[in-house]
C-alpha cells in the first residue's frame, strides 16, 4: 500500500479501489476472453475422447511454436502424429526433457518466444515462498484464457459477470493501524466489496459478520484461511448467511482444508468451489461439486510423477504443460506440487482427469524421523471440532511443533487425544509439541501455510 492511499479518507479509498477495478475489467474482459469463454463453455462437458483429441492438436501446436520461436527448445522433435490421441500426447511428452525451475530461472531468456514483442508482455511477480522469485511474463491472451477458465467455473455454479461479490485476497487495502470499521473497501465498478485479510482479529470480526449480513453479494471469492475465519466468526455469533442467498464460495491460492471447506459451506450457506492454479499460468483445475479438481483440458496437460499409489488414486509431483499461447513455452514444467490423482470417474459427471486434492508445496512437508514425508497435515483435525486454526513448523528432524487456536472447550483431553492423531500419522520419532496461541500469523502476503517445514525444505 502507498503512503498516499494510506493518507487519503475512506472514500477516497473506494475511489482509488474503483478505478483500479476498472483497469482491470479492462484488462481482463477483452474479446480474447469472452470468445474463449463461450469456446470453452461448449467443450467443458465433451466426453473424454474428444477432450484428447483437441489437447493432442494443442499440443503440436505449443511444440511447433516451441521449436521455432524459442532458442531453448531449438532441437525439440515435432510432435509424434499418431491418430490416437493418448499415444501421440504420451509419445510427444515423452521427447521432451522435464523443465526444472532452476533450468527454468538460469535460461530464461532462451525460453522467451521470439515472435512477441517483448513490450507486449504482462510481467508477473512469483510469491517466492520459498525465498527464491521467478521471471513470469504473459502475453494478454494467455492471461484472457486463465481468467476464462476461472469464468468458466463461477458460471457453472450460476454465477455472472457483473454480479456483486464479496473478495478476501492478499491485497492490501485498509491501512493496519486502522482501529475501527469499515475494514473493506467498495470496487463500485465491478460490485465489488474487498475485505481487508489483516485485520480479522477478535475485536474485529462482529464488524465483518454484520457487514457480510448487510452488504449485497452473490458469491464469495478469497483464500481459504481468511474465508474461513470469517465462517468461524459466523457460526460463533450463531449467525450463518440464509442458504442459497449466495450461489457459491471460490476459494484459491493455498490448500483448502477439509475443516475450512465443512465451516465455510455451513457459514455461507453455499458449496464451496476451490480452484487450483499458479502465478505461471501454465496449470489450472477447477473444483466440482463433488469437491474434486478438475483438470482444465483446454488448458494444459498434468502428469503424475506417481511415487506412492492405491486402488483409487496415484500420487506424486505434478509436471505442467500449457496448451496456450504463452511468453514462455512451459512443457513438462516441474511447478513443485504434489498432487493426489483419482483413477476412477468423478461422481459430478464430467469428463476427463480429477484431483482429489493437491499436497501441497514439494518444501511443505512434515519429514518423519524415519524419512517419509507426509503433506495434507490437515488431516489429523478431521475429528477436532474445537480447533479453529493450526500450523505445523518442524525445524529439525527430531521434533515438530503445532501451533492450534483453540476453540471453546479445548482441554487437556482433547489435546491428549490430537496428539495421539499426530503420533498416529507422523510416527513415536518426532517429539510434538502442542502450543496453544490466539492466532497464525500470515505470510507477507497474506497467506497462512499449513506447513512449515525447514527439513522439508531441504529435502525438497
Ligand atoms: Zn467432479
Amino acid at each position: 500500500m502507498s503512503r498516499l492511499y494510506a493518507a487519503l479518507p475512506i472514500f477516497a479509498q473506494n475511489l482509488a479501489c474503483s478505478i483500479s477495478g476498472l483497469r482491470r475489467e479492462r484488462e481482463r474482459f477483452t474479446p480474447h476472453f469472452r470468445e474463449t469463454l463461450a469456446r470453452w463453455e461448449q467443450s467443458a462437458d465433451w466426453p473424454r475422447a474428444r477432450l484428447r483429441a483437441q489437447a493432442a492438436a494443442a499440443l503440436a501446436r505449443v511444440v511447433e511454436r516451441a521449436r521455432t520461436a524459442s532458442p531453448f527448445y531449438r532441437d525439440l522433435p515435432p510432435a509424434c502424429a499418431d491418430g490416437d490421441p493418448d499415444t501421440a500426447i504420451a509419445r510427444t511428452l515423452a521427447t521432451i526433457p522435464v523443465l526444472e525451475k532452476s533450468v527454468y530461472r538460469d535460461r530464461f531468456d532462451d525460453l522467451v518466444a521470439r515472435d512477441l514483442p517483448r513490450r507486449r508482455l504482462v510481467r508477473l511477480a512469483t510469491s517466492g515462498t520459498t525465498g527464491t522469485s521467478l521471471p513470469v511474463l504473459h502475453t494478454r491472451e494467455r492471461l484472457a484464457e486463465w481468467y476464462a477458465v476461472a469464468w468458466r467455473q463461477r458460471r457453472r455454479a450460476g454465477v455472472s459477470l457483473g454480479d456483486p461479490h464479496f473478495t478476501f485476497g492478499g491485497q492490501p487495502i485498509v491501512p493496519l493501524a486502522q482501529r475501527r470499521p469499515p475494514f473493506w473497501r467498495h470496487n463500485v465498478m465491478s460490485r465489488q466489496v474487498l475485505f481487508s485479510t489483516y485485520h480479522l482479529a477478535p475485536e474485529y470480526l462482529p464488524a465483518y459478520v454484520e457487514a457480510v449480513h448487510t452488504l449485497p453479494a452473490r458469491y464469495v471469492q478469497g483464500y481459504p484461511s481468511a474465508v474461513h475465519l470469517v465462517a468461524r466468526a459466523l457460526l460463533d455469533a450463531g449467525r450463518p448467511l440464509p442458504a442459497g442467498r449466495l450461489r457459491g464460495v471460490f476459494t484459491s491460492s493455498e490448500t483448502l482444508l477439509d475443516l475450512q471447506r465443512a465451516d465455510i459451506a455451513r457459514a455461507f450457506g453455499a458449496p464451496v468451489f476451490d480452484y487450483y492454479s499458479a502465478t505461471e499460468a501454465c496449470i489450472a483445475m477447477s473444483g466440482c461439486p463433488a469437491g474434486r479438481l478438475h483438470v482444465d483440458h483446454e488448458f494444459c496437460l498434468v502428469e503424475v510423477e506417481v511415487t506412492e499409489s492405491s486402488a483409487d488414486w496415484e500420487r506424486g509431483e505434478l509436471l505442467a504443460t500449457s496448451l496456450g499461447p504463452d511468453a514462455v513455452p512451459f512443457l513438462r514444467y516441474r511447478i513443485g506440487d504434489v498432487g493426489t490423482r483419482a483413477r476412477g470417474a468423478c461422481p459430478c459427471g464430467r469428463a476427463g482427469e480429477s484431483f482429489l486434492w493437491i499436497d501441497g508445496r514439494i518444501e511443505d512437508y512434515v519429514v518423519t524421523s524415519d524419512g517419509r514425508r507426509i503433506g495434507r497435515m490437515d488431516h489429523v483435525f478431521k475429528d477436532q471440532p474445537l480447533v479453529a486454526e493450526a500450523q505445523f513448523v518442524q525445524e529439525t528432524d527430531r521434533a515438530l511443533r503445532v501451533l492450534v487456536v483453540p476453540r471453546p472447550g479445548f482441554d487437556a483431553a482433547a489435546e491428549l487425544g490430537l496428539r495421539a492423531e499426530i503420533e498416529r500419522r507422523v510416527g513415536a520419532g518426532l517429539a510434538i509439541e502442542i502450543v496453544r496461541v490466539a492466532a497464525i500469523a500470515r505470510e507477507p502476503n497474506g497467506k497462512l501455510r499449513a506447513v512449515k517445514s525447514r527439513v522439508g525444505r531441504l529435502a525438497a
